[in-house]
């Protein structure tokens, strides 16, 4: 069975096409600037060389068509027929309180996701065009839905509500919702294979460190707690996002600057981060390449977002009364050798020893921490699209 797998922003399309039989990705590609001049869909069928497609496409309807000739196209494609795609998954950001598993899409839950929207404006009237062009296209083709919000609804109110009037929570549904929900959800399940456990028997602290960054306590295969809250604003220091602050912060800024709430909110989500901390860049590479070369602002800059790391740990571990994984994943927690040392120093207190021999490695499943470490410390690369894959096919077998 093979299930096509969605991932749509407002000018993008991400997808793939993974056979379940093994799991293994058939193809890869990205659909770009839609709606803008430059329209491209770059293309990758496993085994055969990259193809990039230039033509206008003026929506989503446009892209998926492209993408889907590229998909069973002779020279480059995968399969012959767009009857083998069986199913499709597609990643939607927020449920809200609405959704907490993936399912099958009907009328009612695209009302439902189109009722999320106030919550994430940007990102789930996109996910509908992706879903509405997909249904036009491949009619009859059963189609999933897997929320990135769905996997933290396990919190229990104590984690989700804020100290604010309880009123705002009922108006308006201000509460944390936590997101990247299906990569801690895939993690903490890779996690406990790979230690050869029960995913039930354990707790784990997940570090999804990317360009947006999140951390959940997971206990027992459930997420009790998560950085992320309201937005995907609160919480890590991120590559452009500021998380935490104090929210006096917010008047005061606005009032000294000069700026309405969207001015604030283009500063808090796409000015600050340690982009806004060094004026350098979004990217660790940069971060750490100019850091290494004495930057004074790039240096606080990870020693701040390591510190703030460090934090969470600390209070999920106080959380969930130990801990007993803590797992790195996304680019970051993947990749940087460096961050994952300098966010592990120190914690050798709370039974936390990284083997910095066994830590030289980069995207790769690897246990990390010492023999006689009382927490295994694990890297785990994330794949968001096999969790919604496998979601798709439990819900269309
Ligand atoms: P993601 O959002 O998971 O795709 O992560 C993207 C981010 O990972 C980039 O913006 C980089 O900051 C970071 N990244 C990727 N590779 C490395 C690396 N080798 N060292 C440090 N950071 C990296």
């Amino acid at each position: 069975m093979n299930i096509l797998v969605i991932n749509c922003g407002s000018s993008s399309l991400k997808y793939q096409l993974i056979n379940m039989e093994d799991e293994s990705v058939m193809a890869i590609g990205l659909a770009e600037r839609i709606g803008i001049e430059g329209s491209v869909v770059k293309h990758q069928t496993t085994g055969k060389d990259k193809v990039t497609i230039e033509q206008p496409m003026n929506d989503h309807k446009d892209a998926l068509k492209i993408v889907l000739d590229s998909i069973v196209n002779e020279e480059y494609g995968a399969i012959k027929d767009m009857k083998e795609i069986s199913a499709v998954g597609h990643r939607v950001v927020h449920g809200g309180e609405k959704f907490t598993t993936s399912v099958v899409i009907t009328p009612e839950v695209k009302k439902g996701i189109e009722d999320c929207v106030e919550l994430a404006p940007l990102h789930n009237p996109a996910n509908l065009i992706g879903i509405n062009a997909c249904q036009e296209i491949l009619p009859g083709v059963p189609m999933v839905g897997v929320f990135d919000t769905a996997f933290h609804q396990t919190m229990p109110k104590s984690s989700y509500l804020y100290g604010l009037p309880y009123e705002l929570y009922e108006k308006y549904g201000v509460r944390r919702y936590g997101f990247h929900g299906t990569s801690h959800k895939y993690v903490s399940k890779r996690a406990a294979d790979i230690l050869g456990k029960n995913v039930e028997d354990l707790k784990i602290i997940t570090c999804h460190l990317g360009n947006g960054a999140s951390i959940a306590a997971v206990d027992g295969g459930v997420c009790k707690d998560t950085s992320m809250g309201f937005t995907p604003l609160e919480g890590l220091i991120m590559g452009t996002r500021c998380g935490d602050m104090d929210p006096a912060i917010v008047p005061f800024i606005m009032e000294k600057e000069g700026l309405d709430s969207n001015g604030l909110s283009t500063l808090m989500n796409k000015k600050s981060g340690v982009l806004g901390m060094t004026g350098i860049s979004s990217d660790f590479r940069d971060i750490e390449g100019a850091a290494s070369e004495g930057n004074e602002k790039a240096i606080v800059a990870i020693d701040a977002y390591c510190k703030r790391v460090k934090k969470y740990i600390g209070s999920y571990m106080a959380e969930m009364g130990g801990v007993d994984v803590v797992l790195f994943t996304a680019g970051i927690g993947e990749n940087s050798i460096s961050m994952r040392e300098q966010i592990c120093e120190g914690l050798e207190g709370l039974g936390m020893k990284i083997d910095k021999e066994k830590n030289n490695v980069r995207g790769k499943d690897t246990v990390i921490s010492t023999e006689d470490s009382q927490v295994k410390l694990l890297i785990v690369p994330t794949n968001e699209e096999l969790m919604i894959a496998r979601d798709t096919l439990e819900l269309v077998k």
